[in-house]
């Protein structure tokens, strides 16, 4: 029988990372070995769920491109089944009614945890099962309580290998609440049986349910899945991930920039490693390499430096055209316009200035911001860079940037506006003004893009074209001639 596997996440309102690093893995053996992925919503807590908390899971994993081959089913809308399940249990013996009150529960476990284990088996077996059905008969509320076989549960984890549980560590686990409501331990075998899911994978804060789900499928007579429980994720301080780590929700990062690809990379390492020193892989090669057997028990830790270092790599491999696409639907609309409008005026001309700025950008939010300069008339001056390169000698600024202006003026473009060219009169100007290189091209970058650092200076050049790049310079001498004229 072909693999069959799910994503069972609980809405809580978003996607988080732990829950979509369960869904990837999830989709990456289902890709993998040709097997079915299904997405199940497990809003049994009704009070908890909403459709707008469905749709947070469901946006998050079709940002991520984790595409379900089945549903989204909804676990609410099998109660029946389970109640059904539960009352059978009960039928053949597995499982009985318990009278105890909640109030009396609390009051046991905390005056002796151990015994609160035995303790509704005993009273039920006190009461008697005519006394237990005439108690039920007038509505008398109770649960209905699973009655824990003797003996050992043992499976083989998929990632933590023979993993065993004494039956006798474990309560008798309430299948239906005293309101009739099944728990999630009932729910979820109930599903995946019904589901014919056979290889559950999850995080491994389900371990110590699993050996109550393994007796669970056994009564009530479906073949056990197999299991693999991934680590847990920690976060940079060592404690596990949660929001106060700034990583919430997974769509957040669509929002910072950082595209899916990314980020499912990101994931797939987050307790699993390809065996080699590989670290970027598309989704493609992410499917082609995974393997359960390779995720380790160690716990995973996030790391946001990692995360945008990924990001950078995959903004580096993208297709051109593609990316283009990308960066513009991040931009604002003002200068998304703009910026729509020179590309299709001249296409390779923007893509060249992409090419230029995703070399040194880690997200599509930064590649955003340094594509300004080039579109816009009016930049802004970061004031660090002008007090670094502008301000410390102004005259000398001031006087350099028109001397450049004059210089490179004589160029033309555009065959003379290349970037040989440009290094050739800017080297033989410092040259003739008797200072190095850098005193012209300090003050240059600046007048060109606002900031102290940019891709070479000559390319930059090019990109930004012979007038707008003069008319910067000017700009950029009477800024800094009126900043004086100011302090004096
Ligand atoms: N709804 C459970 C959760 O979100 C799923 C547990 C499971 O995968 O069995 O933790």
């Amino acid at each position: 029988m072909s693999l069959r596997v799910r994503f069972a996440p609980s809405p809580t309102g978003y996607l988080h990372v732990g829950g979509a690093r369960t869904a990837l893995f999830n989709w990456l053996v289902a890709r993998k070995e040709n097997g079915v992925f299904v997405l199940r919503i497990e809003d049994t807590d009704r009070d908890r769920s909403s459709d707008d908390m469905v749709r947070a899971i469901v946006d998050g994993m079709s940002w991520l491109g984790l595409e379900w081959d089945e549903g989204p089913y909804s676990q609410g809308a099998a109660v029946e089944r389970h109640k059904a399940e539960a009352l059978r249990l009960l039928e053949e013996g597995k499982a009985y009614r318990d009278f105890t009150s909640p109030e009396e529960l609390a009051r046991l476990r905390r005056e002796d945890p151990d015994a609160v284990i035995h303790f509704p088996r005993q009273a039920a077996a006190e009461l008697g099962e005519a006394e237990a059905e005439r108690r039920a008969a007038a509505d008398e509320p109770h649960a209905i309580r699973f009655r824990v076989p003797e003996g050992e549960t043992i499976w083989k984890d998929r990632v933590h290998g023979s993993t065993r549980f004494r039956n006798a560590d474990i309560e008798d686990l309430v299948l239906l609440r005293a309101d009739g409501s099944p728990t999630y331990n009932l729910a979820v075998v109930s599903d995946d049986a019904h589901m014919e899911i056979n290889l559950v994978i999850r995080g491994d804060d389900h371990i110590s349910n699993t050996p109550k789900q393994i007796l669970l499928y056994e009564a009530l007579g479906y073949p056990v899945p197999e299991f693999a429980h991934a680590p847990m994720i920690l976060g940079p301080d060592g404690k596990r991930l949660s929001k106060r780590h700034g990583a919430a929700a997974v769509g957040e990062y669509a929002g910072q920039g950082i595209l899916p690809e990314a980020m499912m990379n990101f994931l797939a390492l987050l307790g699993w490693s390809p065996g080699t020193d590989e670290e970027v892989m598309t989704p493609q090669e992410l499917v082609e390499r995974f393997s359960l057997d390779r995720v380790v028990k160690k716990a995973a830790v996030f790391d946001p430096e990692k995360l945008a270092w990924l990001n950078g790599q995959h903004l580096n491999r993208l297709p051109l055209d593609d990316l283009a696409e990308r960066v513009l639907t991040q931009l604002d609309p003002e200068l998304g316009q703009v910026a729509r409008d020179r590309q299709s005026a001249d296409p390779a001309w923007f893509s060249q200035i992409l090419d230029l700025l995703r070399a040194r950008a880690r997200t599509l939010d930064e590649i955003g911001v340094k594509l300004r300069p080039y579109l816009v008339d009016e930049i802004a001056y970061n004031p660090k860079a002008v007090k670094k390169h502008w301000l410390k000698r102004p005259d000398e600024a001031a006087d350099h940037l028109d001397a450049l202006h004059a210089r490179l003026g004589q160029v033309l473009s555009p065959n003379g506006w290349t970037e040989e060219r440009l290094e050739e009169e800017l080297r033989a100007l410092a040259s003739e003004r008797e200072v190095g290189a850098g005193k012209l091209i300090h003050p240059l970058r600046v007048a060109l893009v606002g900031e102290a650092v940019s891709p070479g200076i000559f390319e930059v050049l090019v990109a930004m074209g012979r007038d707008r790049s003069l008319a910067r310079m000017s700009a950029g001498s009477l800024w800094i001639r009126s900043r004086e004229t100011d302090e004096s």
